[in-house]
């Protein structure tokens, strides 16, 4: 989790484990301790476990598709017409 090792990046705040800090979530410093670092990786790690569980969504057609493109066949001329117009502005402009 890129928050997580952000944090854990941080320098300790000061002022924070001196009893208050203002900025709270906004400050550059690190306001977890070691422990809580631990705990929230911990944390991080069991969701992750859990979501890989997850099977993930079919973004397939549920009609025939094209093979190549996977794009239902009566969108076809369209979208590829599109994506040609696209690659070419995107090229020449
Ligand atoms: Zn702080």
């Amino acid at each position: 989790m890129r928050i997580l090792d952000e944090e854990r990046r941080k320098t300790p705040c000061k002022r924070f484990f001196g009893g208050y800090c203002k900025f709270e979530t906004y400050c550059k410093y690190c306001h977890y301790s070691e422990k809580e670092l631990q705990e929230l990786e911990r944390l991080v790690l069991a969701k992750k476990k859990a979501n890989s569980k997850k099977r993930k969504k079919s973004t397939k057609w549920p009609w025939k598709t094209h093979t190549q493109t996977g794009l239902p066949i009566s969108l076809q001329p369209i979208q590829l017409a599109r994506l040609e117009r696209t690659n070419f502005e995107l090229s020449w402009g």
